[in-house]
């Protein structure tokens, strides 16, 4: 059996990178000081801030959560939670309950964004009824409340649950077939924000993949890894993401490396962390940022459901803020 580098008892995880056989509680202050580093390198959390959490359900957010929940009170920021259930079926009702359960278990205040009470439909009828790809409606909507929610919630970033091998695996797909230039340009740690929209940070930037699992696993975290029926993971980035734990496993420590350079926009087309130029201003409709007259969301949902669903997502997450003393 084999012992922790640091205190001999069981170890439960073998770090490769850093030669370390780590037991449970080793592990935890392993992972604990990954992202406490990532946020100091990076800058992407100051004292006295509030973070909102955007947590899916998944083990990379709730594997962030954890982490979040425990540095913020030595490190001196706030945590606040944030669900989108977008109603679809076999998927979401199961993604609720783990984040649910998180927050409870984490004391987290949690703002649950439920589409369908918002708007009278789910994410998959939206993007049929406007002729688009259900993930790419998705996409737009997640970001659109995740935008809204913090600026209510008067928080100073949205922290989502990308880790090492997700930027690794977009930024390389980018590289290799083309494709989602823009994207990629933004997944550096912190992405800094046009006038009337919040920064997003990425905590989970140098943590990789199977760390985030393992600390679900050791430390009873609730998770789901139900797949989107919707989302399947493209079968590119996937391979990437295998071929990358083949070479990490003849030369330790190439993702930190790789996922380093591309913070520093040495590598593939993520160059700088700012979005592209174009001008930007307020949405004639829900008062929040837009390319043009009427943002994205309010404009797919006036083509959708005939007005725009822009004030009706500010006024319902309004309240709920207010329900929970953010505003
Ligand atoms: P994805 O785009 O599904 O790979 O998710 C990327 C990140 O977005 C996750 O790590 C979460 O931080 C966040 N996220 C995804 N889905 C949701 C959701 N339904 N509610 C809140 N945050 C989410
Ligand atoms: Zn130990
Ligand atoms: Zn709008």
């Amino acid at each position: 059996m084999a012992r922790c580098s640091l205190c001999s008892s069981r170890a439960v995880a073998y770090v490769r990178y850093a030669r370390l056989y780590l037991c449970r509680e080793h592990f935890h202050q392993f992972f604990l000081d990954r992202v406490r580093r990532t946020i100091e390198r990076y800058s992407l959390i100051k004292p006295g801030q509030r973070v909102l959490a955007a947590l899916s359900g998944g083990k990379d957010s709730s594997a962030m959560a954890l982490a979040l929940a425990e540095l913020s009170k030595s490190m001196g920021f706030e945590v606040v939670a944030l669900h989108i259930d977008l109603g679809i079926e076999g998927y979401s009702p199961t993604q609720l309950s783990a984040v649910q359960n998180l927050a409870k278990r984490l004391g987290l205040p949690l703002i649950v964004v439920d589409l369908r009470r918002a708007l009278g439909v789910n994410v998959a009828k939206l993007a049929h009824r406007v002729r688009r790809a259900v993930c790419s409606v998705c996409g737009l909507v997640k970001r659109y409340v995740m935008n809204v929610a913090a600026s209510l919630a008067r928080a100073d970033s949205v922290a989502t649950g990308h880790n090492a091998d997700d930027v690794l695996a977009y930024v390389l797909k980018t590289m290799l077939v083309g494709g989602g230039e823009e994207y990629a340009r933004k997944l550096v740690p912190r992405t800094e924000a046009l006038p009337g929209a919040v920064p997003r940070i990425r905590p989970l930037y140098e943590t990789y993949e199977r760390e985030t699992l393992l600390m679900c696993v050791v430390s009873g975290l609730p998770y789901e890894h139900t797949p989107c029926p919707h989302a399947p993971r493209t079968s590119i980035e996937r391979e990437i993401k295998r071929f990358l734990s083949r070479v990490e496993e003849l030369a330790p420590g190439t993702k930190i490396r790789l996922v380093r350079r591309v913070a520093r926009g040495e590598l593939g087309p993520t160059i700088g962390g700012t979005q592209s130029e174009s001008a930007v201003s307020r949405c004639s409709r829900c008062g929040f940022i837009a390319r043009g007259d009427v943002c994205s969301f309010c404009r797919i949902t006036e083509r959708a459901l005939g007005f725009a669903g822009g004030p009706r997502i500010v006024e319902y997450i309004d309240e709920i803020v207010r329900g929970l003393g953010l505003g």
